[in-house]
């Protein structure tokens, strides 16, 4: 299966592949719990104990949350917002008063500086009640200026733009172009410099910029001129701060979605902006780099606002399914309804899980979290999908009507529909599912591909492969017996109780199963696995369950060990293991027992118009 190397906008796949791994995150000291995994080594001691909240940090976020719900229950209707496609400024000015955005921002600088953790719960709080005015916040503050200014800005630049932020200046992140999403190292705006480089100027249109229309300052990738390293042109991307009143930023265009009616998301043009050079932020060359370390925490924004919209979910179904009576029951005793509440709520146990330990690693500032935040984000964007869809299917003709017209037939204004339509963005934004997949895949296979790699790259001097050879050789003695035979009795994990300790039993097993899978995948398909995404996203998948697993029965263990009294948690955390062994054990054979070359030659064929004749008796395009 080949991917053609394309050449849009005069650069080829692997000129945008060499400028993306050029920008890959490689500084992180501390280890992974999912890259372990992915080598074969289950360390449930890197989620074990499960990270709660100081009881300091947790009384900050209460006391905040408290005042925030309290706001939004007053000031706020989120079905006004859907309808009217308009937040209204008067709700905005007192987010701004309350702190919201500047709850990242440290307190030195007039900010909230809230945790990473309390600043999801504030996330989740606001998108279980209003998604579009979750996405204002998280679009300012998880990648928008805030983020980048925290982790890479000078001094300076922090002294002049935190303060502001804090009163409620608004920002914006522009990374896509209309001919560049999922992969922005072909990006085609450029910052050329004047002469003594101490002014750029900017040109070039950014696409669905959140916040754009409205934004005070915004944070702009460019494509900045080549470097030499090694004798060879490297493409340079650099991020600039712009602001909003230089002479031509121009709002060409709001954009409308099918949900998030209330955000504010542009096509924001930048016809020859002049920015000094004291607004690059980081480093010339580095805002790729920038850009894709950002999105790592910011991107946990995302699982948080999944995890307020599923408890919400949850609470409407609990209510309906006891309420709703046909068939001479309540629909919560109808078996096939009871199956879907049960997956809901052990779905929002894993994902509230997987967030929050997540968050708490984040706020220890020196782990990796690149993979854990990308299966938060992978994760939750799927189930919270599913969990919207299933809560329409619960409520019925309910679930489809909008709130509005529910409430004026005089019934409950449950805005199930609303909550559909706004959750079907997570699974694209900030890294759409595929791209994530191929994220985690490509860090799950990259220590063998350190190792082994070399041995198969085409255009080797015999010597150098005899080398690389022994190299892997020595490695994979002691790596490949070590993946099948236990040098010491594996741990039984008694101390779970006799439910949980199974399922940790089977993730440590899998764990090894799982490295063994990705290491023959590797043998059979060289380094041309790195184009087999069906197998690819399958390794993967097993890998996303078996730390959702992992992280569902510490968070299980560490709230039962808090209230004895509660098994529910327990139960949830059983709950969830079970379905995710099920599928677990499906994926597993189907690495090996696909349909992946047929499916491939099918869509090859729909591809070059061979199956038209099908589309046949649909009306095409509208004018
Ligand atoms: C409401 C909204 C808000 C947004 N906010 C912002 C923002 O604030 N700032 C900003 O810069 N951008 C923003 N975006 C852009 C968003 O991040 C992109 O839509 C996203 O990155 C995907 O890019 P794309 O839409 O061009 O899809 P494409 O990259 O064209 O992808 C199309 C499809 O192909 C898949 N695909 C692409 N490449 C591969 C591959 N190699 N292998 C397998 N599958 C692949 C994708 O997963 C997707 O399913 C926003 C978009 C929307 C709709």
């Amino acid at each position: 299966m080949t991917e053609p190397a394309t050449a849009q906008g005069g650069v080829t796949r692997d000129e945008a592949m060499a400028v993306a791994e050029a920008a890959r995150e490689t500084e992180w000291k501390h280890p992974s719990f999912v890259a372990e995994l992915f080598m074969g080594r289950f360390r449930p001691g890197l989620i074990f104990p499960y990270p709660l909240q100081s009881e300091s940090d947790k009384k900050t976020g209460d006391e905040f949350l408290a005042k925030l719900e309290k706001f939004l229950r007053e000031h706020l209707d989120p079905d006004e917002v859907d309808r009217t496609h308009e937040i209204p400024v008067e709700v905005i000015k007192g987010l701004a008063d309350l702190g919201c955005f500047g709850m990242k921002i440290p307190t030195s600088y007039g900010g909230l500086g809230l945790s990473q953790v309390n600043y999801n719960r504030s996330i989740a709080l606001v998108a279980s009640y209003c998604a579009s005015t979750a996405v204002w916040l998280s679009a300012h503050q998880s990648i928008g200026a805030p983020q980048p200014l925290k982790l890479f800005g000078t001094e300076e630049q922090k002294k002049k733009y935190f303060p502001l932020f804090a009163k409620g200046f608004i920002s914006a992140f522009a990374l896509t172009e209309p001919d560049v999403g999922s992969d922005p190292a072909r990006m085609s705006t450029t910052a050329t410099p004047n002469a003594d480089r101490s002014e750029w100027t900017i040109s070039g249109d950014k696409l669905w910029c959140t916040n754009g229309p409205v934004a005070d300052i915004m944070i702009v990738m460019a494509r900045t001129p080549d470097r030499m390293v090694d004798g060879k042109a490297r493409r340079q991307i650099t991020a600039f701060i712009v602001e909003r009143n230089t002479p031509g930023v121009e709002v060409v265009h709001r954009c409308e979605f099918m949900g998030l009616n209330g955000i504010q998301n542009g096509l924001i043009r930048f016809n020859n902006v002049r920015v000094p050079a004291k607004n690059i932020l980081w480093d010339e060359g580095r805002g790729l780099k920038l850009a894709l370390t950002t999105l790592n925490t910011g991107r946990l924004t995302i699982p948080a606002a999944c995890t307020g919209t599923a408890k919400q979910s949850l609470r409407w179904v609990r209510e309906w399914s006891n309420e709703r009576v046909q068939w001479g029951a309540p629909i919560g005793r109808h078996e096939a309804i009871a199956q879907k509440i049960s997956w809901m709520a052990a779905t929002t146990f894993a994902m509230e899980a997987v967030t929050y330990y997540t968050s708490g690693l984040a706020d220890r500032g020196d782990a990796d979290i690149r993979l854990e935040a990308a299966i938060a984000k992978l994760f939750c964007s799927e189930a919270s999908w599913k969990i919207a869809d299933e809560t329409v299917q619960i409520r019925g003709g309910r679930g489809y009507e909008t709130a509005r017209s529910l409430r004026a037939r005089g019934e409950k204004a449950i805005p199930a529909e609303r909550a559909l339509r706004d959750a079907r963005i997570n699974t694209i934004i900030e890294g759409s599912s595929e791209i994530m997949r191929l994220v985690i895949a490509r860090e799950a296979v990259d220590r063998h591909m350190q190792v082994a790699g070399r041995i198969l790259q085409p255009g080797l001097a015999v010597q150098d492969r005899v080398r690389a050879a022994g190299k892997a050789a020595l490695f994979y003695a002691v790596w490949y017996p070590t993946r099948w035979f236990h040098l010491a009795w594996p741990p039984r994990y008694l101390f779970l109780g006799r439910s949980l300790a199974s399922h940790l039993r089977f993730a440590h097993r899998h764990t090894r199963r799982l490295s063994r899978a990705i290491f023959h995948a590797m043998l059979r398909h060289g380094p041309g696995l790195e184009k087999r995404q069906a197998v690819l996203y399958r390794i993967v998948d097993i890998g996303v369950h078996l730390f959702a697993m992992t992280a569902a029965v510490s968070y299980a263990r560490t709230l039962a060990r808090q209230n004895p009294a509660d098994r529910t948690p327990v139960d949830l955390a059983d709950l969830f293991c079970r379905q995710a062994r099920r599928q677990i054990r499906s994926l597993d054979c189907a690495i090996w027992c696909h349909d992946d070359t047929r499916s491939y030659r099918v869509a090859r064929q729909v591809l070059d118009g061979r199956m038209t004749w099908l589309e046949k008796g649909a009306i095409g395009e509208t004018p």
